[in-house]
């Protein structure tokens, strides 16, 4: 009840705290579960209570049940009874025979008493069947055990009746058999005493009757008449006499078996005395086992009595501890409530004005839209006009870096010249024809000597790679020219050399390490690459060969077809080449197959490649296209990778034929390609193009704002020094070419032939150019390097004694 109370003050306290809060849960909870179990406890005592009544009912009915069935027993007790005084007054009446009958009609009528007791006992066994199947509340666990006890004391119970029943059968039957017996032993008794009686009358007459005899012999007549009757009456007496012995003689028997029957009888007396005892001790142990069950069952009520409470006790204890909590907790929530309250007005006010402000927000954003549109505008619009300055610093950037490139280029010569010197080769032989003839300044790179009929010549070119330089670093040297042609520039590299110089070597290389042609056609995919984001280019090429001064396309249908050179017919002075197959390259992969496509047809076309290949002149035309997108700027640039025919003099050897008309013919092409580069580094007004095919074809890419490298091939081997001085020299002429008023003074000097460079010997100074001129390798070194501070100081080429 404090428990309801404390419930009542939580929820008093709350409301006085709280009007709008729910009551507390787990207060409401406890008061639940408590009035719950108080309910359950109410209702089990009530079951308990009710049980105990039905029980002692139960016991009231059976004793009554039992007493009334003992009077009835006793009833029928006093009948039988009764009924044995009777059949000794009949027997007494009735004698034997009739008597044996009545028994059996009084025994019939016990068997009936019997079965009307049976039926009594099966009523009773009914109505506690009825009164089991009348217990409630079947499912509770007292009650199962309660019935079961019940079950168990009414099977004690019954055992303890059916065994008095017994006893009372046992006793009735007792007292029969002792009735039967005393009627017995009084017909007996009766019977004998009849006999005595009879024999003592029987003597009596007899004694009468001989008496009589006597005193009719005394009187014969009549006393013979008399002892006639008495005989005759005798007779009669006799006959009764014997009747009666054998009667008697019956009655002996029927006495002997009358014992013989009553010793049977005390024998089952005996016998049922002893099962009595039995009986009786049984029913003594049922009650007492009666006794144990019920209170074993009074004890485990009790103990389910105290469980009960037990665990209303914890239940309450629980509860009180739980209140304890609900109102620590009560007390803590109280407290924040109090400190939450201020938070709880800055929340609401802060939501107040958040309301405003969302109420506010889309006018404040459409301004700030507004604002930003507008700001974006104007960023747009300066972007833009940043861009536009930008775009036209930048085309001035283009144009000044044009023209700084091309002032450069002025200055520098937009020919140079490089040499390279292979390595000594196992096709050198071994020897002193195979022992090297060249060496290089250690200061200088541009700077070479050749070792030539006993004497130092000193050759100084714009870089020489020694036989120890990588393909790598040859193209190092080049890559700025490849990427040029990018930017719209014409570009020619040729190499030149006698056969065997490493002109192929330096131009194709092998497939493990490639020469210019692939590398440059690499480099200018990865470059395209780069500038992808704002140009679009086409890269294309073109493989051509010119033997004996017809141009062949290697990547055509019909490589034996001879081309023309021909004039752009739009007017512009360009030329092309009608017919020539163009192949448009986007991967390295592309580039291997027109490769292999351009050998293969070499290779198909011609007996001894070799032979064959360092007699004509094999051109690869790259043709780099471009748009910027942003400008819509066109720029095209052609790359003209030329590896020439060997340079060595057949001619000379008196070659006859088809030998010496290949000789003619390279040596003319070559000494046109001299005479043109002359023409162009002097600046002379006319550039004689057309001499050769060669030079015809390359006309776009020599002119102009165009750059040409020469890369002079030599070989380092003893035997070749004076094919190799005649390289040299041509390569030292190539590139002291006069630029400035003098050279333009020159402008009708011709370029040296073949057969001219053939007569230069070392040191002869027959001829301009100071290849010939013999210095130590010291005095050349610092003559060159004094040479290149000039042009660097002045910012351009000074004229260099001739
Ligand atoms: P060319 O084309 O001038 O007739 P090649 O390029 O065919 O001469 O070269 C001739 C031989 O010399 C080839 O076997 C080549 O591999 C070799 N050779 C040329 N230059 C070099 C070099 N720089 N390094 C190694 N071997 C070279
Ligand atoms: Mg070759």
């Amino acid at each position: 009840m404090n428990l309801e109370k404390a419930g009542g003050r939580i929820c008093s306290g709350k409301r006085a705290s709280l009007p709008a809060a729910r009551p507390f849960p787990v207060i409401q909870k406890v008061m639940a579960s408590m009035a719950h179990l108080q309910k359950e406890k109410l209702q089990l005592q009530e079951e308990l209570l009710g049980l105990q009544e039905k029980l002692a009912a139960q016991e009231n009915d059976e004793l009554s049940l039992s007493l009334q069935l003992q009077g009835q027993v006793e009833t029928l007790k006093a009948k039988v009874l009764e009924q044995a005084q009777e059949i000794g007054r009949l027997r007494s009446e009735l004698g034997g025979t009739d008597a044996e009958k009545h028994r059996d009609l009084l025994a019939a009528e016990n068997e009936r008493l019997r079965q009307e007791m049976k039926a009594c006992e099966g009523e009773l066994r009914e109505l506690r069947r009825q009164q089991q199947q009348q217990a409630p509340c079947r499912d509770c666990h007292h009650l199962q055990e309660n019935a079961g006890l019940q079950e168990q004391l009414s099977q004690l119970q019954r055992e303890a009746e059916e065994t008095r029943a017994k006893l009372v059968e046992l006793d009735l039957e007792v007292q029969q058999k002792t009735n039967r017996l005393a009627e017995v032993e009084l017909r007996l008794k009766d019977s004998l005493a009849e006999r005595a009686e009879e024999e003592e009358r029987l003597s009596r007459r007899l004694r009468d009757s001989q008496e009589t005899i006597a005193s009719l012999k005394s009187q014969p007549q009549q006393i013979k008449y008399i002892i006639k009757t008495v005989e005759v009456e005798s007779a009669k007496a006799k006959q009764a006499l014997c009747e009666t012995q054998s009667r008697n003689q019956y009655l002996q028997e029927q006495v002997g078996m009358q014992r013989q029957v009553l010793k049977e009888m005390e024998q089952q007396l005996q016998n049922s005395q002893k099962t009595e005892a039995q009986l009786r001790a049984q029913i003594v142990m049922y009650e007492a086992e009666l006794e144990r069950a019920h209170g074993q069952m009074l004890e485990e009520m009790q103990a389910m009595e105290e469980e009960k409470n037990r665990a209303i006790e914890e239940a309450f204890s629980r509860a009180q501890v739980e209140m304890k909590a609900v109102h620590e907790n009560l007390a803590g929530v109280r407290t924040n409530l109090l400190t939450l309250q201020p938070a709880l007005r800055t929340l609401t006010h802060d939501y107040n004005s958040l309301k405003r402000q969302v109420r506010d927000f889309p006018l404040l954003l459409q301004e700030t839209l507004r604002s930003a549109r507008a700001e974006i505008s104007q960023a747009i619009e300066e972007v833009h006009s940043t861009n536009r300055e930008l775009l036209r610093k930048y085309r001035r950037e283009l144009q000044l870096r044009k023209k700084c490139h091309n002032e450069l280029v002025r200055l520098k010569g937009n020919i140079r010249v490089f040499g390279r010197v292979r390595p000594i080769t196992k096709e050198d032989g071994e020897g002193p024809e195979a022992a090297n003839a060249v060496t290089f300044d250690t200061d200088d790179d541009a700077v070479l000597h050749l070792l030539h009929k006993g004497k130092q010549v000193s050759f100084e070119l714009d870089k020489v790679f020694p036989p120890q330089a990588s393909q790598e670093e040859v193209f190092q040297e080049v890559q700025a020219l490849v990427t040029s042609c990018i930017d719209g520039y014409n570009v020619c590299i040729f190499a030149y050399g006698q056969t065997g110089a490493g002109k192929t070597y330096t131009m194709e290389g092998t497939a493990a390490n490639p020469g210019i042609n692939q590398r440059a056609l690499q480099l200018l995919f990865s470059e395209v690459r780069g500038k992808a984001a704002d140009w679009d280019y086409t890269i294309t090429v073109s493989a051509a060969e010119i033997y004996n001064e017809s141009l062949r396309d290697l990547l055509g249908k019909e490589p034996q077809e001879k081309l023309e050179i021909k004039l752009c017919p739009d007017g512009s002075g360009q030329l092309y080449v009608p017919g020539l197959t163009e192949f448009r390259v986007q991967s390295v992969e592309d580039i291997n197959k027109v490769f292999d496509f351009g050998h293969v047809k070499r290779v198909t076309e011609c007996t001894n490649l070799n032979e064959h290949s360092s007699r004509s002149h094999a051109l690869l035309i790259i043709t780099v296209r471009g748009l910027d997108r942003s400008t819509g700027l066109r720029t095209t640039g052609k790359l003209n990778l030329v590896d020439l025919a060997g340079s060595e003099r057949v001619g000379r050897s008196g070659a006859e034929g088809s030998r010496l008309r290949e000789a003619q013919h390279i040596n003319k092409s070559l000494s046109a390609l001299g005479d043109v580069i002359y023409a162009l580094r002097s600046r002379q007004g006319h550039v004689p193009f057309r001499n050769s095919k060669l030079t015809y074809l390359l006309q776009d890419s020599l002119s102009g704002d165009s750059k040409t490298l020469m890369m002079v091939q030599v070989s380092p081997a003893e035997k070749n020094t004076s094919e190799t001085l005649c390289s040299l020299k041509f390569a030292e002429r190539v590139r002291s070419v006069e630029l400035g008023p003098v050279s333009r003074k020159a402008e009708l000097a011709s370029w040296p032939s073949q057969e001219q460079l053939e007569g230069d010997s070392p040191g002869s100074a027959a001829t301009p150019g100071r290849g010939h001129t013999s210095h130590s390798p010291g005095q050349l070194s610092s003559r060159s390097a004094s040479i290149r501070r000039k042009l660097h100081t002045s910012g351009k080429l000074r004229s260099v004694p001739l």
